[in-house]
């Protein structure tokens, strides 16, 4: 991808010389005048879609750099408020990394590219070509959990202002998506006897194992009564504790692609009954973390709904929820917190708590 302003154009235009750009986080020093000349001009396409674009009135950019050096760019697509009708930056350049390499597949035979990094700007006004706060939302982490051309060492980088100046903040894939790429283990029936294994902060927790056993005993019934969700291959079922009682919900098929989602379902039935008291908490996720492809492959799709766990996270329940799953070693009991950052909180307009 070319871009028509030139590096020098954009350092001058912004008054930036990039050697003084610090580093907060692991980045090699050689990428660092592209990158900062790529968030540059993203800033300038995030300009453009919020006076000519996004009807949202929030404005962001994305580029994506392949493992290559090659460089793609995106921006957010908002066509109404309607989720299935918008598209954020970062998805956005994917989309374009991922178009380009099968154009270019022609040439190079090859399309086995890896991305590097994932820069993100947005715009606030015309003197603040940084951002303050910026994070991947809850739709876009879902793709980069099972993004097949993510690596463990993909960084998000975003250009911000700290108290010495503009500076490079390098964030590993990983602080965003701390448990990707988990591979649980079939559901099967399991005694008393079974281990828990629990990550710190789910320790933090004040819940009975006994409890979380009957959570994954109800749930577990409801897998293993599942016929409706055959067309995808994916089984799966959750049970969640709120307000005291449990509440359990199947995958349901429409086609390979779309389905009723057994996490919000279960929530849903919860949140029926108790509306605004809704208190969710503990989830418990069961099931097939892949889909059979068409060539008979099993692709792995991830067990837990990130997507759902984000629009959660933001109500109804919170960090401390405990996420129970199965895996090799028997039970294991982690928090939201331990799949979506910390201080995630996704509201309306993207602003982060
Ligand atoms: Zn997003």
């Amino acid at each position: 991808m070319t871009i028509k302003t030139t590096k020098n154009e954009l350092f001058k235009k912004y008054k930036i010389t990039p050697l003084d750009v610090q580093i907060k986080g692991e980045l090699n020093e050689k990428d660092k005048e592209n990158i900062v000349y790529y968030l540059l001009y993203i800033y300038e396409l995030s300009k453009n879609n919020f006076k000519k674009g996004s009807i949202t009135l929030s404005s962001y950019s994305a580029a994506i750099v392949t493992d290559d050096n090659s460089v793609y760019f995106g921006v957010n697509l908002n066509n109404t408020r309607n989720e299935i009708s918008s598209v954020c930056a970062e998805r956005s350049a994917l989309i374009e990394t991922y178009t380009n390499k099968v154009k270019e597949f022609n040439e190079t035979g090859k399309f086995d590219y890896k991305i590097k990094y994932i820069l993100m700007n947005n715009y606030i006004n015309d003197e603040a070509f940084w951002s303050e706060k910026i994070t991947p939302c809850a739709d876009c982490l879902a793709w980069f959990n099972t993004g097949a051309h993510m690596q463990k060492n993909t960084k998000i980088i975003s250009l911000k202002k700290g108290e010495n100046g503009l500076y490079l903040d390098v964030l590993p894939l990983e602080t965003f998506l701390p448990l990707r790429n988990l591979h649980y283990k079939k559901p099967v029936e399991i005694n008393e006897n079974i281990k828990i294994q629990k990550t710190e902060a789910a320790k933090t927790v004040d819940i009975d194992d006994s409890v979380l056993l009957s959570l994954y005993k109800k749930t577990y019934e409801v897998y293993k009564n599942n016929s409706l969700s055959n067309t995808s291959g994916q089984n799966i079922a959750v049970g969640i504790i709120s307000n005291g009682e449990i509440f359990t919900a199947k995958k349901i098929d429409f086609s390979k692609r779309w389905f009723i989602d057994p996490l919000l379902t279960a929530s849903y039935k919860a949140i029926e009954k108790f509306g605004e008291k809704t208190e969710i908490k503990a989830i418990c996720c069961l099931g097939d973390d892949f889909t059979t492809t068409e060539t008979g492959d099993k692709h792995f799709e991830g067990l837990i709904n990130i997507k759902s766990l984000g629009r959660l996270n933001t109500k109804f329940a919170n960090s401390k929820t405990i996420v129970l799953t199965l895996m090799e070693n028997g039970l294991n009991s982690a928090c939201i917190e331990d799949y979506l950052p910390k201080e995630f909180k996704f509201i309306h307009n993207y602003e982060i708590k």
